[in-house]
């Protein structure tokens, strides 16, 4: 088995946290690294000990869900509880940073960010860490390490596909179906 990289080890890890999120309109994660080591991490979700969004629906002003606090924010709030320091740290994110989160991060001495999934990137935000020095880079998480029989998966669904194409199915309707496995698939070689 292919070992797994740093960047994908810790991209793995804020997709893992994203899954904890209780707002329903996007799941984030956010895991803080220094030195290869976590240090801390984050979801988007309520204020500890109030309601969530997944159990009485989004607290939505002026088009934005106001009740979460960011995955990135809740991983800075973490080091901030706990007295750990962010100076020179890096941030695993799974979409990249709203313009509240970016200054967030560039103010906290963050000195990188990855993310997984372009997310309305706001020019004003990329303008901010361009002039601040904190680099940002994509890093796609690359599903056949973490889902070890995708490649299988992948295979039987093609399989299926040629069989119905050799069965004379209509081919709207396989086109269709190729391009819901081609999405299902997506990112993976
Ligand atoms: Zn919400
Ligand atoms: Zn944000």
């Amino acid at each position: 088995m292919e070992r797994i990289s740093w960047d994908q080890y810790f991209m793995s890890q804020s997709q893992l946290l994203a899954l904890r999120s209780t707002c329903e309109r996007l799941a984030v994660g956010a895991t803080i690294v220094r030195e290869k080591r976590v240090i801390a991490g984050g979801y988007n979700g309520s204020v500890s000990g109030s309601v969530h969004c997944i159990d009485e629906g989004c607290k939505v002003i002026d088009g934005h869900c106001v009740r979460t606090i960011h995955a990135e924010i809740n991983a800075i709030l973490q080091c901030a509880k706990f007295g750990v320091p962010t100076e020179g740290a890096e941030i695993y994110v799974t979409h990249f940073p709203c313009l509240n989160c970016t200054k967030t991060i560039i103010q906290s001495g963050i000195k990188k960010i990855y993310y997984a999934h372009d997310y309305k990137n706001h020019p004003y935000a990329i303008e901010l860490l361009k002039e601040s020095g904190v680099e940002f880079e994509q890093v796609e998480l690359d599903y056949l390490h973490i889902d070890t029989n995708t490649k299988d998966k992948m295979y039987f669904i093609s399989t299926l596909l040629q069989r119905l194409e050799d069965k004379g199915m209509d081919n709207e309707e396989l086109k269709q179906l190729k391009q819901e496995a081609n999405q299902l698939f997506m990112n993976v070689e």
